[in-house]
């Protein structure tokens, strides 16, 4: 360890996301907790009609790490998440000329916290595959967080209705749409519906987490 890697590690001691213990620079989680990561292999799932994979099961440390990234406003777990995705996604899903869609965030969500995580996830992930990254999806303000008492019918096609592809902005052939946990699919498949009406012929989606049993 450097002189200025010590005067850090003084300064700021990397920490684990999900027990807060000690972690390595740049490990977003200590050994312990990385060895109780559930690593869901290669294989793609069929979520509401559309492929997804995911390289964790949604649960222990994924949440933590999941919960960070969206409510902490730890932009820097970006990198690491997508270090984990890249590395041991299916050969072919992360390829030219997939193009990387972010799943929009609940506009007023994102204002809130001034970063979009599914974005953030997307743009790093781009970077290191050479993948092009398209903002072609918006959500609108209305009917996104009321989802209590609605049935899951009332669900879909409020979602539906919200998420559009953006006047303007060329779509891609085949879009690989980026979230950083996916649970029921709802939204999933809210965003595949947008972009297959506006053209495009393959739609997957990737996540860090997938709920488990999925
Ligand atoms: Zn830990």
């Amino acid at each position: 360890m450097g002189p200025l890697e010590l005067a850090l590690d003084l300064l700021a001691p990397p920490f684990c996301w999900a027990c807060a213990g000690r972690a390595r620079r740049g490990e977003p989680l200590c050994a312990a907790c990385r060895g109780e990561l559930r690593w869901r292999g290669a294989e793609t799932v069929l979520v509401e009609g559309v492929e997804v994979w995911a390289p964790v099961a949604y649960e222990g440390p994924a949440r933590a790490l999941v919960r960070g990234l969206k409510f902490h406003g730890a932009t820097g777990l970006a990198e690491p998440l997508a270090a984990q995705i890249a590395a041991a996604a299916p050969a072919g899903l992360l390829r030219p000329p997939a193009v990387l869609v972010p799943v929009p965030a609940h506009p007023r969500r994102a204002r809130v916290r001034g970063y979009d995580q599914a974005a953030l996830l997307a743009a790093a992930l781009g970077r290191r595959g050479g993948l092009a990254v398209a903002g072609c999806l918006r959500r609108h303000d209305r009917g996104g967080g009321r989802q209590v008492g609605r049935t899951r019918g009332q669900r879909l096609a409020g979602l539906a209705g919200a998420i559009a592809v953006r006047p303007g902005v060329p779509a891609p052939r085949r879009a690989v749409l980026v979230d950083d946990v996916v649970t029921t699919g709802a939204t999933v498949a809210a965003c595949a519906g947008a972009l297959a009406a506006a053209g495009v012929e393959e739609v997957a989606a990737v996540a860090y987490a997938l709920t488990p049993g999925r």
